[in-house]
């Protein structure tokens, strides 16, 4: 699943591969040149999460 859409109206957004290599999520508005270039994406998404997890917690 695309770690930056998630998911579209409750519909995940898939990652495919094109013919040339490249990564994309089937809506199309991610791409990433490798999967190592995804992993990363992912990787940040994440760090990203738990960043705004702890941001609220704080906050209440
Ligand atoms: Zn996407
Ligand atoms: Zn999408």
């Amino acid at each position: 699943m695309c770690p930056l859409c998630r998911e579209h109206e409750g519909k995940g957004c898939e990652i495919v591969e094109r013919s040339n290599g490249r990564l994309v999520c089937t809506c199309g508005r991610h791409s990433w040149p490798n999967a190592g270039a995804l992993l990363e994406s992912c990787r940040r998404q994440s760090l990203t999460v738990e960043r705004t997890l702890h941001t609220w917690t704080q906050g209440q």
